[in-house]
């Protein structure tokens, strides 16, 4: 048997299983693209072609894909039950309480341990003293799971039984970074129709916010040196986040409008092709036509 099993090999599942490869661990990984695991594969991993007997292979499945559904699924099927029983389930993929707690009761079900967590960190960051994870769902999971979460994130924080804990606090974090990073681009575009310098802008954000802002400003900027193809989390990653925040405050009857209107400002990007780009592509919906 390996140690275990990473479901999702994009930018984010790519960097997790990389880590733990190069920590000397046994690891088995599935992508629903088979060509994303070659890298993996060429550092040791071992590749299984069927999610539901990647799952069997080792005590702990770890699922990072772009939204519940798609974890549904390959994980919703009579195979992957049957594999999951007695195995702990660490759902990574971004979702809201209504999804983990429904994922939680299902994973029971199957006689599985399940664990929710919010990554709180871009793909270069995994593995470094920067990462930190926001973790919730069944204690002896978590005490099984623990050695592996902290090794991808020194910053490890559990947050109790009912997983939409983390999803909340993840939400919530992910909120304060859209609203920044979108003030950021909204700002740029007033400042570029005026002829003012975005260096003046962003000088005065930086004697205004102190350093703390430094990483979203340099992302939030990149459009400036053409850089949008290079990213750690497409555009469209940002945008498949707000519909969980959305879900989870129309579940609670709270206004989901500042994620809908995210949201709808990001599909413009998205239907002109720019999903796979940096958010900072944000800024050509906000340029006139
Ligand atoms: P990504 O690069 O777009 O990767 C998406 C992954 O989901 C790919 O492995 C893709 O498989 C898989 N997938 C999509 N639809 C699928 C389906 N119907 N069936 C099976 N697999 C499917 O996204 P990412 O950046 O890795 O993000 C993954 C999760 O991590 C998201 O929930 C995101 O919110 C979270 N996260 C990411 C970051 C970041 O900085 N990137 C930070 C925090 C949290 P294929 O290759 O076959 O398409």
């Amino acid at each position: 048997m390996s140690d275990i099993t990473f479901l999702g090999l994009g930018l984010m599942g790519s960097a997790l299983a990389e880590t733990i490869i190069k920590a000397g661990h046994d690891v088995v990984v599935w992508n629903r693209n088979p060509s994303k695991a070659e890298a993996l594969v060429a550092m040791g991993a071992q590749y299984v072609s069927d999610p539901a007997e990647a799952i069997d292979a080792s005590p702990i499945a770890v699922v990072c894909v772009g939204n519940y559904d798609a974890a549904d699924s390959f994980l919703r099927t009579p195979e992957s039950l049957a594999a999951l029983k007695g195995r702990v389930l660490v759902q990574l993929t971004s979702g809201s309480a209504r999804a983990g707690r429904s994922t939680q009761a299902w994973a029971k079900e199957a006689g599985a341990m399940y664990l929710d967590g919010g990554i709180m960190a871009y793909p270069s960051d995994i593995g470094t003293t920067e990462s930190m994870f926001l973790v919730a769902g069944d204690e002896d999971g978590y005490a099984q799971a623990e050695p592996f979460l902290r090794i991808l994130a020194p910053k490890l924080e559990y947050l109790g039984d009912d997983p939409a804990r983390a999803s909340a606090l993840f939400l919530a974090m992910l909120s304060a970074e859209c609203g920044l990073m979108f003030g950021i681009l909204n700002g740029a575009a007033l400042c570029e129709a005026t002829g003012i310098p975005s260096s003046q802008f962003t000088d005065l954000i930086k004697s205004d916010f102190g350093t703390s802002g430094d990483g979203y400003l340099e992302n939030a900027i990149k459009y400036e040196n053409n850089d949008l193809d290079k990213t750690e989390a497409f555009l469209r990653t940002w945008a498949e986040g707000l519909d969980p925040m959305a879900e989870m405050m129309e579940d609670a009857g709270y206004n989901p409008d500042f994620p809908k209107f995210l949201r709808s400002v990001l599909n413009v990007a998205i239907e002109r092709g720019w999903g796979e780009q940096d958010i900072g592509a944000l800024i050509k919906v906000l340029r006139p036509n």
